[in-house]
């Protein structure tokens, strides 16, 4: 029997974080969805006509740290996404990526979904 203990849960808040101080409200952000579980906003520098990040208010730092500690909060992040595509009125189609790592062009440490739309995107991404 494996009696290693499950490795612990990163923390709530990491007070170094860019967008755990967005969820704190002491960085202000164009915010245009909240939910009990994350906060979507516009990003300070937009790729697409609508570019909105959704953030979860608890800090992980990437997507494969949410799906190792707390799975169901990925769907989360995926139904917000798309419900801000919606609300957004993106409905000739959308774009949602998660970068995963620094080689995928990750900047910020906080996992979040880029929901990009109001123009066309090419395939394969740069
Ligand atoms: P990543 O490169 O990690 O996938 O995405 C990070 C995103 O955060 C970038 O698109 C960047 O423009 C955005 N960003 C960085 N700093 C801020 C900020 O202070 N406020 C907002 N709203 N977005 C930011
Ligand atoms: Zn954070």
């Amino acid at each position: 029997m494996d009696d290693a203990p499950a490795p612990a849960a990163p923390e709530a808040v990491d007070p170094d974080c860019l967008f755990c101080l967005i969820v704190s409200g002491e960085i202000p952000a164009d915010i245009v969805r909240e939910t009990d579980r994350t906060i979507a906003f516009r990003d300070i520098s937009p790729q697409a006509p609508t570019h909105v990040l959704v953030v979860p208010r608890r800090h992980y730092r990437d997507l494969a740290a949410v799906v190792n500690f707390d799975p169901a909060l990925a769907g989360v992040i995926a139904q917000e996404a798309v419900a801000v595509a919606r609300a957004q009125g993106l409905d000739d189609g959308y774009r949602i990526v998660v970068n995963t790592g620094a080689e995928a062009g990750q900047t910020v440490f906080h996992v979040h979904a880029h929901v990009l739309g109001g123009r066309s995107f090419a395939w394969p991404p740069g």
